[in-house]
């Protein structure tokens, strides 16, 4: 039995494409729904969030969760991601390494500075899962051939900017879709830690712009959904704040 994204608390973007706006720290998880597969985009801050993520996807589609991709490296992204079992994990290039070792260990601090309960940040950074899949460049994802055609989805490795390993999903349609991660945000000032990468975060959103074009929705990591103006926006606001020339 499937749902609607409204009774499910999700927002529809495009068809077959949506997102929640989680609770705690309003971090963006996305949903794009092909005839053979589903995709989730990030997972939530800790495997209780993943497997609510995971029951809200299995009752607005009747299926499991195929493939994730992990926009970025931070807790309140990745740390649901165990909660997939089974599920084809993608992310930049990289990611992997920093989501190890010492990554785990400021990934746990990371999250209890951030309010989540120590026991739930141990439990999920024991069982943290590393993406199997890194994207160098640009990686079509096949997401099955249906009644409506197929649907096939770019990963993108558009950074550094927000963090050394930032990832775009793009999902072509009318209108297209891009999940931003953290590049973007819309209900504050995009933070950057110390792991982000300042000087390049404006060629990252460039590049952004250049994968979505001026109709596409882009959906960011806080906030609500803006358009190529808004992100266009916060380019020249991040190039101006981090000293960045054209
Ligand atoms: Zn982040």
């Amino acid at each position: 039995m499937t749902v609607t994204w409204e009774e499910s608390g999700w927002e529809q973007v495009a068809a077959g494409v949506g997102r929640c706006r989680l609770p705690g720290w309003d971090c963006t998880a996305g949903l794009v729904v092909g005839a053979g597969a589903v995709l989730l985009v990030d997972a939530g801050s800790s495997l209780g969030e993943g497997a609510r993520l995971r029951a809200q996807a299995q009752a607005l589609t009747g299926r499991r969760v195929t493939h994730l991709a992990l926009t970025h490296p931070h807790f309140d992204h990745v740390l649901g991601a165990a909660a997939f079992a089974g599920a084809e994990v993608f992310g930049a290039v990289g990611m992997d390494t920093a989501l190890a070792g010492r990554g785990r260990e400021e990934l746990r601090a990371d999250a209890v500075r951030h309010g989540l309960d120590a026991r739930a940040a141990d439990e999920a950074v024991d069982a943290l899962v590393r993406p199997r899949h890194a994207v160098r460049g640009e990686w079509t994802l096949d997401l099955g051939l249906g009644r409506g055609g197929g649907r096939q989805v770019l990963l993108a490795n558009v950074g550094p900017g927000h963090t050394a390993h930032d990832l775009a999903v793009l999902v072509p349609g009318d209108p297209e879709v891009v999940f931003c991660g953290d590049l973007v945000e819309e209900s504050g000032e995009p933070q950057a830690g110390p792991d982000a990468v300042p000087s390049h975060w404006p060629a990252a959103l460039d590049r952004l712009l250049e994968l979505g074009g001026e109709d596409a929705r882009y959906v960011p990591g806080h906030g609500a959904v803006v358009d190529a103006a808004f992100v266009r926006a916060q380019r020249d606001a991040l190039a101006a704040r981090f000293g960045v020339s054209r």
